[in-house]
């Protein structure tokens, strides 16, 4: 038996483990795949912002792209000719000159410092004619933007690859140097002023508004910053204001060959990827967490129902022993004292009356047995046949409690009847509901201790008729009266251990209340007694015809009658 209990609960255990392991790598996967949802959001936004900051590269250096295929030694060989570059190299940089990106242009022709030496000739950009006029002086930014041209394009001069290099000096200016890459050497440089205010309001600005524009939609907010100034240039959204919180650091985008003082903020907020994610995540959990708990709940009713039927069935295993040995022993005893009789050797007449007396009553405690037995077979096969008829209940009750009078007094109890004036009729197997009364005094007799009290009650309860059986007993637990009417149950106590009984008194009575719609409940604590409330529709409402006989007080404890024939409960 001990094998099958642990064997029971390793499997449960087992059970128990896999559900947990189970919602475990369930609930890790779905913070997981929240993981790598954020994850990929945001990725998406860095990818985004990258090529925010590659747009605006492009949008500097895409019109010298075309330069490449130019022989600057024929570009520099035609200027010197003419004074003016050919055709097709001016076409290629018209966009570029008109671009109102660059508020100036400048051409220098030649690898020298037009600043230090001002008798250089420098020329500037006249978009109404569409050709470079000579200029006497230039501003100092166009003398930084070539002299860093100058420097850088030296610097790398072993390492000339095309035709021509751009050079930043900060927002100021951009300088393409035209390399002469026969000759390895620089022809002369064109430095565009940038005008700062198109390229901060109408190129950046709006372009970040036209990619992120609402912050709460795109999920991320960008600030262009000129870090050295510590000034916020441009913003995506304008309704988050810069406050230099480390949030709004998440992605730092600087411009290195751009304007080089410039840096790109951004901070990543919930976008609505996110949000959904979030959502998901949470109804999963619901659903899993609702799953576990079903699942939980089913592990243990089945455990519980495992065991209440082991438990059954070691009743019943103990029941039919029992039952065996008591049916052996009455019989036997029978046996021996019918045995006296027949052979004579009981003569007289007081030995006759004991010899009877023992006959009559092992008689009575093996009917009451069989009655038992045949109530159970007959309820559990279902073949308990119910046959009700219109019944006065108080009156069934009266007549059962004055044939038992007797008996129950006669161990030394009260016995009381109370029973409410002018109830109704009700549908009722008038055998049953002897059987009811039976069984419970018969409890309420074996269960008392020393208050030796019991009281029979019948009274209306809204649509139901009550009938109630107190004892001032011993009482039952409020654990067990959970479990007092499951067939085969005993509780396990000193009382119970010395009264005779086999669990199926309080089983019969209730599934007999029950073939009567009705239900039957237990009110006890241990020491101060029980009570046993036997509910049944009540049919009608029609008070019975009081008849002299029948009409009675509240309350009755009869006397002792003695002609009445005097019965056993049951
Ligand atoms: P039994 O044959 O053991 O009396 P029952 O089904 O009638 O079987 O009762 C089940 C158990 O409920 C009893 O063993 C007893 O422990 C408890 N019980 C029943 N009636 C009473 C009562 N009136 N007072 C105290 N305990 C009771």
């Amino acid at each position: 038996m001990k094998r099958s209990i642990s064997t029971r609960n390793i499997f449960l255990g087992i059970g128990l483990i896999a559900v947990v392991t189970l919602t475990g790598m369930n609930v890790y996967s779905l913070f997981e795949l929240h993981e790598t949802t954020i994850e990929a959001a945001e990725e998406n936004k860095r990818n985004q912002i990258d090529e925010f900051a590659n747009q605006l590269r492009y949008r500097f250096a895409s019109p010298f792209f075309g330069l490449r295929r130019f022989d600057m030694k024929t570009v520099e060989n035609h200027y010197l000719k003419k004074g003016t570059f050919p055709e097709k190299f001016h076409r290629q940089l018209t966009d570029a000159f008109n671009d109102p990106l660059f508020s100036d242009v400048y051409w220098s022709p030649h690898d020298l410092d037009h600043c230090m030496d001002s008798t250089l000739p420098i020329y500037r950009y006249d978009s109404e004619n569409a050709e470079f006029k000579a200029v006497e002086s230039v501003s100092d930014i166009v003398c930084e933007g070539i002299g860093l041209a100058r420097s850088r394009s030296r610097a790398l001069s072993s390492e000339y690859v095309h035709s021509y290099r751009t050079s930043f000096d900060t927002h100021r200016s951009l300088t393409v140097s035209l390399i002469n890459l026969r000759e390895n050497r620089v022809v002369g440089h064109i430095t565009l002023l940038i005008d700062r205010d198109y390229l901060v309001n109408q190129i950046i600005q709006s372009q970040l508004q036209e990619t992120f524009g609402n912050a709460e939609q795109s999920g991320v907010v960008l600030w262009l910053r000129d870090w050295m100034a510590g000034e916020v240039l441009a913003v995506s959204d304008t309704t988050y204001a810069y406050t230099g919180h480390s949030d709004q650091h998440q992605v730092r985008q600087r411009y290195t060959d751009l304007p080089d003082n410039w840096i790109l903020n951004a901070q990543l907020l919930d976008s609505p990827a996110i949000a959904a994610s979030d959502t998901s995540l949470f109804r999963n959990l619901i659903v899993l967490g609702t799953a576990v708990i079903a699942l939980f709940g089913a592990l243990i009713f089945m455990y519980i129902t495992a065991k209440r039927e082991r438990e059954l069935a070691q009743r019943q295993a103990g029941f039919l022993a029992n039952v065996t040995h008591e049916l052996k022993t009455p019989l036997a005893a029978m046996q021996a004292a019918g045995e006296n009789i027949s052979d004579g050797r009981v003569a007289d007449g007081e030995r006759l009356k004991s010899y009877g007396t023992h006959i009559y009553n092992e008689t009575i405690r093996l009917r009451k047995m069989i009655d038992k037995l045949l109530d159970v077979a007959r309820i559990d096969s279902g073949q308990s046949i119910i046959q009700k008829s219109p019944q006065h209940l108080d009156q069934l009750v009266e007549s059962w409690f004055r044939n038992h009078y007797n008996y129950v007094t006669s161990r030394g109890f009260k016995f009381h009847l109370n029973t409410e004036d002018r109830l109704p009729t009700t549908m009722v197997d008038v055998d049953h509901i002897e059987t009811i009364l039976s069984n419970l005094v018969d409890n309420a007799i074996k269960y008392s201790g020393i208050k030796k009290e019991i009281a029979i009650e019948v009274a209306r309860n809204g649509k139901w008729m009550e009938l109630r059986v107190t004892d001032r007993g011993v009482g039952i637990s409020h654990t067990a009266q959970k479990r007092i009417f499951d067939k085969f149950y005993r509780i396990e106590d000193s009382m119970t251990a010395r009264t005779k009984g086999h669990g199926l008194g309080l089983s019969i009575v209730r599934d007999l209340v029950h073939l009567h719609e009705g239900d039957v409940v237990v009110e006890s604590s241990p020491g101060s007694g029980t009570t046993f409330t036997a509910r049944i529709p009540v049919v009608s409402t029609a008070a019975p015809a009081e008849s002299p006989a029948m009409s009675k007080p509240e309350s009755i404890a009869l006397p002792a009658k003695k002609k009445q024939p005097q019965a056993e409960p049951g």
